[in-house]
């Protein structure tokens, strides 16, 4: 038989090929940056072998939900690699880094200043920088301005390159538009047949209004055909975990409809989404300060003891709850907030206690169930603001293992294949023939999560290599380099 060669030959691991783990002794190549796949006893030579015994090798795992559109651009992704990740979808909550979306500089949680008019010109500068993994993104509706026709901008997103559209409903600007106007855009999607084409919903309400706000999803879904996809779904605020269950039943009926969640109770957001969540549930004649709180009594149960100040404010204050900023101050958490908001309405928050600690075991375990971090990309050293953006992928998949949610296959296979075919990421998400090389290889024992509210910042462990494109982009941990890069949809 003659010998096959591959750049890379990886012996002797227990390869899970993103549905279901192959015979023992498959041994896996890199040639190119695509995949070869030797069956048992297939013999092979190699410019570098890994001898893998003892080790887990899978897909790259991807992450369907990050805000990493501008930090992708100057970072090393450290956090993510050390959780395995290859490939990431931004563009989310309505939220793209292009037009008018400048003053969501914060949100998107960078420090260089905006350079991108357009989609054609940021997509054109992500396609021709390294990135630490690839990266699909949808088109943010926050981007698209209502005077200058926003089917026609979505229509130029789409061309320009992105996948699908995000919403973020309960962001102010975005909650202007109504369901009639979201069956609009949707229509726009339904004409790209090549790509997923459907919709990320930050939904209107995830509190008490869960019901209505994921019947809003399933009419758009019927209308149009357009797959959805509901972005972290929780029930806020701690008494009514049974909401969750009854939003998991709605979207059951439909194929096309999928959720996601990370795996914390704590969410994170900004000042400024308060405000404008207290807006719904006060109407517009409401103060800032009655919206300030009803918006924070909607978010967390022990009001302003539950919000803890994150980011974009002065370093003194981070990792502070506004009821602890208060109390040096000798005033009140209202007066905190207000003064906080006045100066910094940007800052990014973490809420405590956000959802009952069952909402996202419950999402997660249903098998219309994905993961997504909500998270960032960072350097290597940089401080962390919520732990997710570091350990959303090794927390999941330690919960899996140590509390016999589901198998390792099951694990795997949802941060793998699920994902990749779900948003049609064609070629990744399996280790086949002729894939790319998207790998990671890992201890299935040890792979866990170390970052924390006080350390957000730790890497995860057990995390041994990862592969992007073929090329090692993670080793001993550290990220060694930027072979990733912008996804393009096939037309
Ligand atoms: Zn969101
Ligand atoms: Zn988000």
């Amino acid at each position: 038989m003659n010998r096959r060669s591959v750049d890379t030959l990886i012996r002797a691991a227990r390869v899970h090929d993103g549905e279901r783990f192959l015979p023992k002794d498959t041994d896996v190549g890199i040639l190119g940056g695509r995949l070869v796949l030797f069956r048992p006893g297939e013999r092979a030579e190699a410019g570098e072998v890994i001898e893998a015994s003892g080790l887990t090798l899978a897909p790259a795992f991807i992450d369907i939900h990050n805000h990493g559109d501008l930090r992708l651009l100057s970072r090393d992704g450290a956090n993510l690699l050390s959780q395995g990740v290859g490939t990431v979808i931004i563009g989310n909550c309505g939220f793209s880094p292009w037009g008018p979306c400048a003053r969501h500089a914060l949100f998107l949680n960078d420090d260089a200043p905006f350079r991108f008019s357009t989609a054609k010109e940021y997509f054109e500068t992500l396609g021709r920088t390294p990135l630490p993994v690839n990266a699909a993104s949808l088109a943010g509706l926050a981007a698209l301005l209502p005077e200058e026709g926003m089917c026609e901008q979505l229509r130029a997103a789409m061309e320009a390159g992105c996948i699908g559209l995000s919403v973020g409903l309960n962001y102010e600007g975005q909650n202007e538009i109504d369901t009639a106007g979201l069956i609009s855009l949707a229509s726009v999607l339904t004409s790209y047949p090549n790509r997923w084409g459907g919709i990320c919903w930050h939904m209107r309400d995830q509190g008490e209004h869960l019901a209505e706000a994921v019947a809003e999803v399933v009419r758009v879904h019927e209308a149009t055909g357009a797959p959805c996809h509901i972005s972290h779904l929780k029930r806020t605020g701690v008494e009514h975990p049974e909401d969750i269950d009854a939003a998991l039943a709605a979207i059951e009926p439909y194929p096309g409809i999928t959720a996601d969640m990370y795996p914390y109770v704590e969410g994170f957001s900004t000042l400024r989404s308060l405000v404008t969540i207290g807006q719904e549930a006060l109407g517009s004649a409401a103060t800032p300060a009655n919206l300030a709180t009803a918006g924070c009594k909607k978010c967390c149960p022990n009001l302003w003891a539950d919000v803890v100040l994150a980011g974009g404010v002065p370093e003194t204050t981070v990792g502070k709850s506004i009821e602890q900023v208060a109390a040096t101050f000798g005033e009140d958490g209202l007066s905190a907030f207000m003064r906080l908001y006045a100066e910094y309405p940007d800052a990014t928050v973490c809420f405590m206690n956000q959802s009952h600690p069952s909402n996202f075991e419950a999402v997660l375990k249903h098998e219309k169930g994905l993961l997504g971090s909500d998270g960032y990309v960072y350097d290597t050293g940089e401080r962390g603001h919520h732990p997710r953006s570091f350990g959303a992928f090794s927390r999941f998949f330690a919960c899996c293992r140590d509390h016999q949610w589901m198998s390792h296959e099951q694990a795997i296979r949802k941060m793998t294949s699920f994902p990749a075919k779900r948003f049609r990421l064609e070629g990744r998400g399996r280790i086949l023939p002729d894939y790319y090389a998207d790998l990671c290889l890992f201890r299935a024992d040890r792979f866990g999560d170390t970052a924390t509210f006080g350390h957000p910042g730790a890497l995860s462990e057990g995390m041994e290599r990862v592969f992007v494109n073929g090329k090692v982009a993670y080793a001993n941990g550290h990220a060694v380099s930027k072979s990733g890069g912008l996804l393009r949809p096939s037309r």
